[in-house]
């Protein structure tokens, strides 16, 4: 028996696994690098997608740890919860880490509020108004204009609010038992300043919110299952800023997500974090599912690609991607299908974020089977993709 465990402070890398079949494979990615896994990393709105539980979910990661025989720790993430009932549910299955999404308390418009309507309230103000921070590596930080500050507390204060009282449902879910926390403040429309990572961090302390991983929402653009898309001299300057802070209201990690092949930022973010990140991933293993159907049924995987097709105009409706269908042929000859659909941009976005159509088909009974009977090659093309993603995470570590 390996139960999984909490992972505190250590370097972890996060292994959605929507299908609930790649385990084997993400074991032997992480296998040699700097990394722990969890494994058992979901999301309430991905559960909602492909049909599964809570519970499914915990016990198809603990059945492949058994099965592989791997002795490691390896943890677990009831991912974007929203709700106390949300943690309720994850709790009740038995997670013992939870990420907290309080986005849709978070209020994007604030940076436009003119300067009448943007006053912090009176103990805001008392609390922070000339405050300054030093970092360290000569970064200070420093709340010293009521209007930024008032805009801050717009932005993130009923978040915040929100924050605590999703933490005291876990407290009562838990009882005894200790728990694990991270906040999530990546889904929204603008990216985080180190300014307000701060007022997030200095406000999760007064609020005796605990947390082991704080996931802001970076600049440039994380798109779903393709490269980082930005300035990486910009990324690596802001990234520095948000460790500093990091270290100084936790510390906790800064966790990554939408990790999946953001691979030229990689190095940076593993360099700069240190000891301390955790790394998110999920759509990038399902593509690998794909790419295994892609060789061994192409029938298959040609049926596949129609519904997405049919499918994305509605799906991508939830996420912030800019595939275009037209610049990917809908019936590509079969010696080309697996370049068009699973190596280039659109093509992989297409297949991306319709998982949740597919997976609630008829196409997935199907699917399921050809991974279970090439369970080799399935685990093979996992290992293979997500290896690459923890070298370029370790390249410059250490
Ligand atoms: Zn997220």
């Amino acid at each position: 028996m390996n139960p999984p465990r909490l992972l505190g402070l250590r370097r972890t890398f996060g292994f959605g696994d929507r299908l609930g079949l790649a385990t084997p494979g993400h074991l032997a990615a992480v296998r040699g690098s700097s990394f722990l896994p969890v494994l058992a990393q979901q999301s309430i709105r991905e559960m909602g997608r492909t049909g599964r539980t809570p519970h499914d979910v915990l016990r198809s990661a603990a059945d492949a740890v058994a099965a592989t025989g791997y002795e490691g720790p390896w943890g677990t993430d009831a991912d974007h919860l929203q709700t106390p009932a949300d943690v309720a549910a994850v709790a009740a299955a038995g997670f013992r880490a939870f990420t907290l999404d309080p986005s849709a308390y978070v209020h994007d418009d604030a940076h436009a509020l003119p300067p009448e309507r943007a006053k912090p309230a009176a103990e805001t103000a008392a609390r922070y108004l000339g405050t300054r921070v030093e970092l360290g590596d000569g970064v200070t930080l420093a709340f010293d204009d009521a209007t930024v500050l008032g805009r801050i507390e717009r932005k993130f204060g009923e978040a915040l609010q929100h924050t605590a009282k999703l933490a005291e449902a876990v407290r009562a879910a838990c009882g005894e038992d200790a728990f694990e926390l991270e906040l999530s403040i990546d889904e929204t429309a603008t990216p985080t300043t180190p300014l307000e990572h701060l007022f997030v961090g200095l406000e999760l302390r007064r609020l005796d919110v605990e947390v082991h991983a704080v996931a802001p929402r970076f600049c440039g653009s994380f798109e779903k299952g393709v490269d980082y898309r930005g300035d990486l001299d910009e990324l690596a300057a802001q990234y520095r800023s948000h460790v500093a802070i990091a270290r100084h209201c936790g510390p906790y990690k800064l966790s990554i997500h939408s990790g999946s092949d953001k691979l030229s930022a990689y190095p940076l973010i593993g360099r700069l974090s240190g000891d301390h990140l955790h790394v998110k991933t999920a759509g990038t293993s399902y593509l690998e599912a794909l790419r295994t159907v892609c060789r061994v049924d192409p029938a298959l995987f040609t049926r596949i690609v129609a519904l997405s097709r049919a499918r994305f105009p509605t799906d991508r409706a939830t996420y912030s991607i800019s595939a275009r269908p037209d610049a990917v042929p809908a019936q590509p000859d079969p010696a080309e299908a697996e370049a068009w659909y699973l190596d280039r941009d659109d093509g992989r976005q297409i297949l991306h974020v319709t998982y949740g159509s597919v997976l609630a088909s008829e196409l997935a009974q199907p699917l399921r089977a050809t991974l279970e009977r090439h369970a080799d090659l399935h685990a093979e093309l996992l290992e293979r993709h997500l290896r690459h993603h923890l070298a370029m995470l370790d390249r410059d570590f250490g």
